[in-house]
């Protein structure tokens, strides 16, 4: 039987209704000669209370349990979807990760992925069972625990699931029709793409674009999963959504494809460090061990400079603002077991990092002075920037974000196809 993988994601599966319109879906491509693998999300909103009910009881709480608690919005929506389809007479039922089992790393919060056994599901399948509905964005660690993969990860259980079961496709159904040349919540000029290329929308995820998790994309390119993205509120068809594929599959050439943003970052200077072999290491190494996901760094020359008889420097660096505290606790430690020194921590809370991407990028030069001209003309400070061969991110004031995604979305022409 040729096999599909269908997720559904929280607006999708929002409330009863919405579970039986997802449930039409999986029912239309059974009746087209599918057998489906359905990955669901909890319900829109449930994570994020189940998330802060183990803040509210346990700041620093233990990553086992809070998998445990945030893992079970799955759950429900798994159930509810299994009996939708039963009332719909399609053979279905429910799988928890560890009923497969989806078998992941100990990293409570942030698990990979180890192994997807095929067994149990395709004894299923044989016995006649339509439809396999399982509950994403969870796994069991080998010491038996309930773990959980990030913040979006029922997308990467999807792609994950595709892979294993060698899916025809991995259909991500959503609140928008597409993948777009940026958040259509910030700007109505933004365009649907009908395919983007496996590393531009790697990029493009990793850089902020919630549509689909970064690790997600990563698999899909990995495994050459055909990955899709469309609406669950439209008709659709084979031909509706947007394709994340190969770049040869691509016609469109426009140098810059997409821009991307990143509403919640912080940037922390420490002011007046020794410039000196090791020193890089030593701030960026207990950052490191304590989780903190360090972003764009800039070394720059200290005002303190020609005060000082030996050569410091200043040393900038950007992270998730919901990292900050970690961060401090982590330089402070540093500062007090004698391993770095600084006169001063400057945290600023207020930022947000704004990127532009494009494959087009390695073949064309000019695209920075164009982002950097548009930026200036509405008035927006960089504070940062960091490049790679794709893109270009620039860090700013957040209060300019919005108006520094609609510049660039003009400046690079994106409304209009290349
Ligand atoms: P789900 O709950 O279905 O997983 P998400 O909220 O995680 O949905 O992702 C879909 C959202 O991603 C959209 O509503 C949109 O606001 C946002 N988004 C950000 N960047 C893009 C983009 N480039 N194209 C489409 N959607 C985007
Ligand atoms: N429910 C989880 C979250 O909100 C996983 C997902 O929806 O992909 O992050
Ligand atoms: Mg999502």
């Amino acid at each position: 039987m040729p096999l599909l993988v269908m997720k559904f994601g929280g607006t999708s599966v929002a409330d009863l209704d919405r579970i039986r319109n997802a449930a039409a879906k999986v029912k239309a491509e059974v009746e087209r000669g599918y057998d489906v693998i359905v990955i669901v999300s909890a319900m829109s909103g449930k994570t994020n209370e189940l998330v802060g009910w183990v803040n509210e009881t346990s700041p620093l709480y233990d990553a086992r349990e809070y998998d445990a608690v945030v893992s079970s919005g799955e759950n429900v929506t798994a159930g509810l979807m299994a009996l939708t389809l039963q009332e719909m007479d399609i053979p279905a039922r429910s799988w928890q990760g560890w009923q497969v089992p989806i078998q992941t790393t100990s990293q409570h919060g942030a698990a990979r992925f180890v192994d997807i056994p095929r067994t149990n599901l395709d004894a299923k399948f044989a016995e006649g069972f339509k439809v396999a509905v399982i509950a994403g964005f969870q796994g069991v660690s080998p010491e038996g625990r309930i773990t959980t993969l990030g913040r979006g990860g029922s997308d990467t259980t999807a792609v994950a699931f595709a892979a294993a079961f060698g899916a025809e496709r991995c259909d991500i159904y959503t609140d928008v029709d597409g993948i777009y040349t940026t958040d259509p919540r910030i700007t109505s000029k933004a365009r649907k793409l009908d395919k983007i290329s496996f590393e531009e929308m790697l990029e493009l995820a990793s850089l902020g674009a919630k549509v689909l998790q970064t690790r997600s994309v990563e698999l899909a390119m990995r495994y050459k999963v055909r990955l899709r993205v469309l609406s669950s509120f439209d008709e659709t068809d084979e031909t509706s959504g947007t394709l994340v594929c190969d770049e040869d599959e691509i016609m469109e050439s426009k140098v810059v494809s997409g821009v991307a943003y990143s509403r919640e970052e912080a940037k922390l200077t420490l002011v007046t460090v020794e410039d000196k072999p090791g020193i890089a290491a030593a701030i960026f190494g207990p950052l490191a061990d304590a989780g903190v996901n360090v972003d764009m760094i800039v070394q720059n020359i200290s005002e303190k400079a020609q005060d000082s008889d030996k050569p410091v420097t200043d040393m900038t660096f950007s992270c998730p603002v919901d990292q900050v505290a970690r961060a401090r606790k982590a330089l402070e430690a540093a500062r007090d077991a004698g391993q770095i020194r600084y006169e001063a921590l400057e945290i600023d809370e207020d930022a947000a990092k704004v990127s532009v991407v494009g494959i087009g990028m390695r073949s064309h030069a000019g695209v920075a002075a164009r982002m950097f001209r548009a930026l200036a003309a509405d008035g927006v400070n960089i504070k940062v920037i960091a490049t790679s061969e794709i893109k270009i991110s620039v860090l700013i004031d957040r209060k300019y974000m919005e108006l520094a995604v609609q510049a660039l979305h003009d400046a690079f022409e994106l409304d209009k196809a290349g």
